[in-house]
């Protein structure tokens, strides 16, 4: 077939192209796809009880998180460098419950958690109960790429983190004030109900309370057709004894493989005993589902039914995200770019409707 294009006909075709390029935010070839899912928390966020400043305050943290990881992504940047970039961008923002703004343990610290799986290579680093990284996820990764363990905790993963250089920082770094609050509103209901009921004092109140939204997690599908993900958090408010959650644990909180990746939200201890992240992955792999019937059944069947609750992100190599979750809200929001088109659609949003 001859197809004879006009002058004026060639200029309409590439000025969509053109705006692009001179944007500056999206550059890749319309032939290149891509997706970035992340997630800010899952937990009883309603529209009553959020103010609206503090909305826009959420949803401009979401858009700038998925502008700096769609630029990565448009620029040819790996799955793996852009969900540890992102993941980076939300600890430093005190909103979350992830680096700055992690959320209180029972003695008055704060103790954080992350973890980063590259799909590519089933490579994995972990740090648990660190108090003194500014970013655990970039420590997560240096333990993935400079150590030939998987997870390091404590007072250890922080001498590994000196020694590669990363930067330190005091624990008084994380604090914010509505974490704070949030110690003390959880004490105080944990007073009141082991004098009501004499409730040994190892029961976390704050986790059926429900103070403990705010983790971070990121998952991409990269321009060749890779995998990764991250999740990063303070954990649960008044959490005791050392407490470890799911978030760095490769296969509860976080994983990746050749077919999707996983960052999960909620209630730990639960996402702990599901397997959660590996199970959406082998319902996917040996039970042939597909992404967003393994997500539903996980979520919103499956974890209630134990009586847990919170959410997931994940992205299949196809490009496909899910979000789903079964708490009032989950901050969460996705890029993706299908190839061939030239402009990619993006959702964020915090509660269900
Ligand atoms: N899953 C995290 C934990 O249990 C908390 C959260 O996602 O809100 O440590």
């Amino acid at each position: 077939m001859h197809v004879c294009l006009s002058y004026p006909r060639l200029i309409l075709i590439l000025i969509p192209f053109f705006v692009l390029s001179t944007a500056g935010t999206i550059r890749a070839q319309s032939s290149a796809r891509y997706t970035l899912v992340i997630h800010g928390g899952a937990g009883t966020i309603t529209r009553a009880n959020m103010k609206p400043e503090m909305e826009k305050a959420y949803l401009r943290s979401l858009e700038a998180a998925l502008d700096q990881g769609e630029k990565m992504l448009a620029s040819g940047r790996t799955a793996l460098d852009v969900v540890e970039a992102v993941v980076r961008l939300l600890e430093d923002d005190s909103l979350f419950n992830a680096g700055k703004g992690a959320v209180y343990t029972h003695a008055g610290e704060h103790e954080l958690d992350a973890a980063i799986m590259n799909g590519k290579n089933l490579m994995a680093g972990a740090v648990a109960g660190v108090k003194t990284i500014r970013n655990p996820i970039t420590a997560a990764r240096s333990v993935m790429e400079h150590s030939e363990h998987v997870m390091l905790s404590g007072r250890g993963a922080e001498e590994f983190a000196k020694q590669r250089g990363l930067e330190g920082v005091d624990n008084s770094y994380f604090h914010t004030e509505s974490r704070r609050r949030a110690l003390e509103r959880a004490l105080e209901a944990e007073r009141k109900e082991a004098k009501e009921k004499q409730v040994p004092s190892a029961k976390n109140t704050a986790m059926k309370n429900d103070w403990k939204y705010g983790t971070v997690g990121a998952v991409a599908l990269d321009q060749y057709g890779d995998l990764a993900a991250a999740t990063s958090t303070g954990g649960m408010t008044n959490k005791k004894f050392g407490r470890i959650g799911d978030a760095p644990l490769i296969g509860s909180g976080t994983y990746a493989d050749s077919l999707v990746a996983v960052s999960c939200t909620g209630w730990g201890e639960f996402f702990i005993r599901m397997v959660m992240a590996k199970s959406l992955a082998d319902r996917m792999r040996f039970g042939k589902q597909t992404l967003t019937i393994a997500g539903h059944e996980l979520i919103n069947i499956e974890l209630p039914r134990m009586g847990g609750d919170g959410g997931l992100i994940a992205v299949d190599r196809n490009g496909e995200p899910i979000m789903p979750f079964c708490t009032e809200g989950m901050y969460r929001g996705f890029v993706r770019k299908l190839s061939g088109a030239a402009l990619s659609q993006r959702q964020v949003a915090i509660y269900k409707d």
